[in-house]
């Protein structure tokens, strides 16, 4: 739409109390042409200088700011932009940096990154910190660690040096810091903390520092700050009510007027105790918990607080409705005046592609179906408008547009795949389970497989590498045939039989070189998903992936690995185990449709995925590993929410497995997962073999599996894959010796963590051949 008309508009509505402002929280920040992916990588690489990264992200930032403005957007985001993950910014400027990184010679710069994702050069030989899911979004955050030596300091104040860069680049911002409670409470206590602290123990350390930092940003001249306290969506919020208060109470003293920012969920009853803290205004997420609104409104109407209304995804591409955004908005205003209503995102956009401009191989149809950020901006922009009251046509053209856009969508929608419905609804119980228990299948595997005891196996990736990306993107730009590209990826496979046969690792992988990614790879054979061209949404620091998106109902219309697995196992004696992403992990990182339930696709999935588990089997293959690394993160937010989630979701897993006979090893791989809080689910999956991530996250992890006496085999990460450093083959050793002293060594598979895509071949090499040593002493000496 065009933002120039739309401002205009906006200056001749009627006088200032009937507005309706509009809000963005937060931006993509890899740059529309992933500018800062680039320059962070190449800085990296010892490529570019500090300085030259400064610029580049400079750039993107400016363009941000100037782009989302003219977008006709009333309150634009600052300070939320990183070179790696915004908790990381607020833990290197509060001080919290652990022991292990200071002290190397290192700039901040570098200490940063080597916080990140460790360091391994010039004699430094440090590993990453923690990455933990961020809520129950595919994005990854540095956890923060705490003790009672913490010592705060502000070392810098990103939240007014971006405010002030972007008052250059003439664009009045409003700042976003995340707070102090959440900061707190999303961190963890480190190694040498002393038994039972708890950082949120900290805040009355931490707020003095929070108060500088604000109390600048005001000198600065910012009116706003938003300040995000997701954990609020939380239950175990309930229990913070008197730390809320406390820190609010100070921090508002100094502060500009504080937009206090919820997301992801609802709040419930801690909306009680956050209608008494002194903020000017209140964001709550009307896409994710659209039931929340009567009792926020409620609660907070005999106060002076703004409510922002998050009626714009920031977590989906799809477009606004706008009449259902305008009727919520309408019923806050009828209750608090227009002057106390913000139209805004539901979160930050970082969840979202930057903009659909640059999509030109989608349909006309499909595109018209979709908003990306920058879309987005114009939404809240438009929607806002109308709800002050805007006869401007510009802005009732586009609310008539959208309304047309909106019911070709549900035409769309109404024409599904009556075939896949009813496949779904004739399912029975039994094919939800294996033939046998596990016990019984254990025995019968074993002489299947013939493998050793401590068997080693690998998560399923080799090294991507550039001429693997290069085959693909010939393959791609018709450079090159489909036999020849074939061929290539023969070679491929070749390569990793022959170098896992070398080394002795015992279960092969193929290596995917085919899949240029875990879901992406699944949704372009499947019947059902589209796909953008850049699409990219950051996953961890440099990581960005591109998530297809489920438009219609899901099946498979021919067999999708059966091809490559069987040829690899065509080249060896050894079991080569096949590998499929489970159908939970295919729906959370994808862009769901959002006219029908996440339990309907994930079954379609499921039973599109228990056609490729038979079909493996009858080609010969006697392992499976179906990955799930996204069944946790997948978690409402809510507790009271859970087992109907989980009920589905394991179901869901089950369905796709157990279609096979008791010969056939399943396995699955679940990433970074705290499991204390689902552990039946786990059990119930009733996978042969599961790997785990365990190598970051000490021996907890381990004791939670034991303390619930899992049963079934398990394999966790004895090395974090995450990072270039190598693991010493002592290392290793050790970490079997704290594993067994847990777990029951006839239980006990020996792998890396996770994949190993993003790793090059030398530090793949080195590690493994540890690896493999480290599972041969344990064989001697257990
Ligand atoms: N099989 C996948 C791989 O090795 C699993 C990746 C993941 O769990 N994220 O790459
Ligand atoms: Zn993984």
């Amino acid at each position: 739409m065009a933002s120039k008309i739309l401002n205009l508009s906006l200056s001749s509505l009627p006088p200032q109390s009937t507005m309706v402002s509009s809000s963005v929280l937060g931006f993509p920040r890899i740059g529309a042409n992933r500018e800062v992916k680039k320059a962070v990588e190449a800085y990296w690489a010892g490529k570019i200088s500090a300085d030259d990264l400064t610029k580049a992200a400079a750039e993107v930032k400016k363009a941000s700011w100037t782009n989302v403005k003219a977008k006709g957007v009333d309150f634009v985001p600052s300070g939320e932009f990183s070179l790696y993950d915004h908790v990381l910014d607020h833990s290197a400027a509060f001080n919290v940096i652990p022991k292990r990184y200071v002290g190397l010679g290192l700039s901040p710069l570098d200490v940063y990154f080597a916080m990140g994702r460790g360091r391994q050069s010039e004699g430094v030989d440090v590993p990453a910190s923690e990455m933990k899911k961020w809520f129950d979004s595919n994005y990854h955050f540095v956890v923060p660690e705490f003790s009672d030596e913490t010592d705060f300091k502000l070392n810098f104040n990103k939240a007014v040096e971006e405010f002030k860069e972007a008052q250059a680049a003439g664009i009045t911002t409003r700042p976003v810091v995340l707070g102090p409670v959440s900061f707190l409470v999303l961190g963890k206590a480190s190694k040498d903390a002393k038994p039972g602290f708890q950082p949120i123990s900290l805040l009355p350390k931490l707020i003095p520092i929070y108060e500088t930092l604000l109390a600048d940003l005001k000198v600065a001249g910012a009116e706003w700050v938003q300040v995000d306290e997701p954990i609020l969506v939380l239950d175990t919020a309930a229990n913070l009510e008197s730390q809320f208060a406390s820190a609010y109470a100070a921090l508002s003293k100094v502060a500009p007027k504080i937009l206090l920012t919820t997301y992801f969920a609802r709040l419930e009853s801690n909306v009680n105790y956050i209608a008494k803290l002194p903020i000017s205004g209140l964001h709550i997420d009307l896409d994710r918990a659209p039931e929340q609104l009567d009792s926020v409104v409620a609660a907070i109407k005999p106060t002076n607080i703004v409510l922002s209304l998050g009626v714009v995804s920031g977590r989906n591409i799809w477009k606004t409705d706008f009449e259902h955004a305008i009727k919520l908005g309408q019923k806050a205003i009828d209750a608090l005046g227009a002057d106390r209503v913000i139209i805004a995102t539901s979160s930050s956009l970082l969840h979202t592609p930057v903009t659909l401009a640059s999509e030109n191989k989608l349909t006309a149809e499909q595109k018209d179906w979709f908003s990306f950020a920058l879309e987005k901006a114009g939404e809240v922009a438009t929607i806002a408008a109308v709800l002050s009251g805007s006869q401007d046509a510009a802005v009732t053209a586009a609310l008539e547009e959208n309304k047309a856009s909106i019911a070709k969508r549900r035409a769309f929608e109404k024409n599904s795949d009556d075939a896949v419905r009813k496949r779904l609804s004739a399912v029975t119980e039994d094919q939800y389970h294996r033939k046998s228990p596990f016990a019984v299948r254990k025995e019968i595997q074993a002489k299947h497989l013939n493998l050793p005891k401590f068997p080693t196996t690998t998560i399923g990736s080799f090294p991507q590498t550039k001429e693997i990306r290069q085959a693909r993107a010939k393959l791609g730009k018709g450079e090159i045939t489909t036999e020849q590209y074939e061929e290539f990826i023969k070679k491929e496979i070749e390569l990793v039989v022959r170098f896992q046969e070398k080394i002795g690792i015992d279960l092969l992988v193929h290596g995917e070189p085919e899949r240029n990614d875990m879901v992406q790879y699944f949704g372009e054979q499947l019947q059902g998903f589209v796909f953008t061209q850049n699409g990219w949404v950051q996953s961890y620091g440099s990581r960005y992936v591109r998530p297809p998106i489920i438009v219609s109902d899901v099946s498979r219309p021919a067999p999708m690995t059966v091809k490559w697995s069987s040829y690899a196992q065509s080249l060896t004696s050894k079991p080569m185990k096949g590998m499929l992403t489970g159908p939970v992990t295919i729906l959370n990182w994808s862009f769901p449709r959002a006219d029908v339930s996440r339990e309907l696709q994930s079954k379609q999935l499921a039973l599109a995925l228990r056609d490729e588990v038979v079909d493996l089997e009858k080609a010969g293959i006697s392992a499976i590993q179906v990955d799930e690394p996204a069944i946790r993160e997948g978690l409402p937010l809510r507790r009271s929410d859970w087992d109907a989630y989980l009920k589905w979701a394991v179901d869901s897993f089950k369905l796709a497995t157990a279609g096979v006979t008791d010969q056939l090893q399943t396995h699955s791989h679940f990433c970074y997962s705290d499991f204390d809080d689902i552990f039946p689910s786990i059990q119930r999956l009733d996978a042969d073999v599961i790997s785990i991530e365990a190598s970051k996250s000490d021996m907890k992890l381990l004791n939670t599996f034991k303390q619930y006496g899992y049963s079934n085999q398990i394999g966790p990460g004895v090395y974090d894959i995450h990072s270039p450093r190598v693991p010493g083959s002592q290392e290793i050793k050790d970490r079997l010796k704290a594993m067994l002293e847990i777990l029951p060594d006839s239980l006990l598979f020996v792998n890396p963590d996770c994949g190993l895509k993003t790793r090059g071949w030398k530090e793949t090499e080195a590690s493994l051949v540890n690896l493999v040593e480290g599972a041969k002493w344990a064989r001697e000496n257990y």
